[in-house]
C-alpha cells in the first residue's frame, strides 16, 4: 500500500515538493461509525506509474458500499485485488489505514508520463474502484482510464454525486441488460428502488435513451422519480408491488437494486422467450467470499448464478444476470455529454463539510436515500 512515515505537512491546492502528508478520514479497523478517524498524517498518494493521474479532491460522495466496507464487507476479495500474494497467505500489506469514498470531483495536479487524456489543471470526475484508496481525502490517485472530464455545467459538489452510480448503472444496463442509446426506444424497463442513487441516475439515462421506464419506490418519492422522467410509478408501500406490476405490460429489462425476495416475483414480469433480462445489483459474491473464504465463496456464487441462469432460460426464456460496478472513464465521458445537454441532473439530497464525514455516514445509515449524499472536501 506504500504507507510510510509522514514527516511534514503543507496544505495547499496542489501538493508542493514539501508536502508529504494529507488529511483524510480513515478506518484502522472494521466496525461502525466509531471506526472513522480524521487524520492529517496520511502520505500523499503520488503518481507512481506512467498512466496515473493525481487529483486534488473537491467533493466526494457516499454509497451503500462505503457503509458496508466500513464494516468489512468484501474484505477478502478486495484484499486479493490489492495484493494478489495475500491468497498464498503472504499478507505483506495491511489494508489499514483504509480511506473510504467512491466518488470524486476535483482538479488534476499531476500526471504520469503516458497520460494524454487529461492534464494538470483539468477539472475531472471519477469513480474510485473499491480496491483503491478512496476519495474522503485531500488527494486521490487513479489511472487515466478511470478518469473523465467533469461536466462543465456542474459544481464539484453536484458532479461528485454521479460517477459511481453512473458506472454501475451503465455496466448493469449495457453489459448485463443489453441496452444502449440506439436500442432502447422500444424497450420497457422496470427499476426497483428507483429513488436511490442508482435508481435516480438510471431513470434519467434510460429516458435520455428513449426507453419506457417503470419504477418502484415509496409513496413520498413518487414526485422525485416522476420529475426525473419515470413513466409509471408503483408505490411498494401501498400493497403488493408484484401484484401491481403484474397488471402491467411485461418488461424487456428489470434493473433490481433492491434484491432479496424481489427476484422470486420479478422474473415473471419479463416478456418470455424474447431475450428479456433480469439484472440484480444485489449479489452474494462479496458476502460469500467473506463468509466462506475465497475459493468456496467464488465457487458458491458461481454455482448459484449458473443454476438460476439455466433454470430461468429453460423455464421461460429469460436471462438472469448480475450487474456489477466497473471502472470506466470513457463511459463517464458519455455521461458528461448527457449532463451538459441537460438530460441528466445531479440528485443531491444532502451535503456535509469534510469535518462532518461521520454525520454523512449516519445519514446513509438511516436508509431511505433520495439520490445522493455528498461531502465537500475542499
Ligand atoms: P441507495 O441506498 O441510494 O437507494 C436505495 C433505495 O431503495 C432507497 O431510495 C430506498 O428508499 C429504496 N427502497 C428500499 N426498499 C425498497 C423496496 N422494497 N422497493 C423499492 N424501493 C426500495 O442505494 P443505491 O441506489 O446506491 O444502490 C442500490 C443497491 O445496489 C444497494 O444494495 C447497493 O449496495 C447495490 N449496488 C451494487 C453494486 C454492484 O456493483 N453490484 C454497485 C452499486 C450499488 P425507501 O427505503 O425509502 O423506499
Amino acid at each position: 500500500a506504500g504507507w510510510s512515515v509522514c514527516f511534514r505537512r503543507n496544505v495547499s491546492s496542489s501538493p508542493s515538493r514539501l508536502q508529504h502528508c494529507m488529511s483524510a478520514w480513515v478506518i484502522d479497523q472494521y466496525g461502525t461509525n466509531g471506526a472513522l478517524t480524521y487524520t492529517e498524517e496520511i502520505p500523499v498518494p503520488t503518481v507512481n506509474s506512467p498512466s496515473e493521474v493525481m487529483i486534488k479532491v473537491h467533493a466526494a460522495s457516499l454509497n451503500p458500499l462505503d457503509i458496508s466496507m466500513r464494516g468489512g464487507y468484501g474484505a477478502t476479495l478486495l484484499k486479493l485485488r490489492r495484493d494478489p500474494m495475500s491468497v498464498m497467505g503472504n499478507d505483506h500489506d495491511s489494508e489499514f489505514p483504509l480511506i473510504l469514498g467512491r466518488d470524486v470531483s476535483g482538479v488534476v495536479v499531476d500526471c504520469g508520463s503516458e497520460v494524454t487524456h487529461v492534464a494538470p489543471g483539468d477539472e475531472v470526475w471519477a469513480a474510485v474502484p473499491p480496491w483503491k484508496q478512496g476519495s474522503l481525502a485531500e488527494f486521490v490517485t487513479l489511472t487515466e482510464y478511470e478518469v473523465s472530464h467533469k461536466p462543465k455545467l456542474l459544481s464539484h459538489t453536484e458532479a461528485a454525486s454521479i460517477p459511481y452510480v453512473a458506472n454501475t448503472a451503465l455496466s448493469a444496463l449495457v453489459n448485463a441488460g443489453g441496452l444502449c442509446r440506439d436500442s432502447s426506444s422500444n424497450k420497457r424497463v422496470l427499476i426497483t428502488g428507483g429513488s436511490g442513487g442508482v435508481g435516480t441516475f438510471s431513470i434519467q439515462l434510460l429516458k435520455a435513451w428513449g426507453a419506457h421506464v417503470t419504477v418502484t419506490c415509496s409513496h413520498n418519492a413518487e414526485g422525485l422519480v416522476r420529475g426525473l422522467g419515470a413513466d409509471e410509478v408503483v408505490d411498494y408501500t401501498a400493497g403488493d408491488a408484484a401484484e401491481q406490476l403484474d397488471m402491467m405490460e411485461k418488461f424487456d429489462v428489470i434493473l433490481d437494486s433492491v434484491g432479496g425476495e424481489t427476484e422470486l416475483w420479478a422474473m415473471g414480469l419479463l416478456k418470455p422467450w424474447s431475450g428479456a433480462k433480469y439484472v440484480s445489483l444485489v449479489t452474494p459474491l462479496l458476502p460469500n467470499t467473506d463468509s466462506m473464504g475465497m475459493l468456496d465463496g467464488l465457487l458458491q456464487a458461481g454455482l448459484s448464478l449458473q443454476s438460476k441462469a439455466i433454470q430461468n432460460i429453460i423455464s421461460s426464456g429469460v436471462f438472469y444476470r448480475w450487474g456489477v460496478y466497473a471502472p470506466d472513464g470513457p463511459a463517464l465521458d458519455e455521461v458528461s455529454k448527457l449532463v451538459d445537454a441537460g438530460k441528466i441532473l445531479p440528485v443531491v439530497e444532502a451535503q456535509f463539510p469534510f469535518a462532518q464525514v461521520p454525520q454523512a455516514f449516519l445519514k446513509l445509515d438511516q436508509g431511505h436515500a433520495r439520490g445522493k449524499t455528498v461531502v465537500r472536501v475542499a
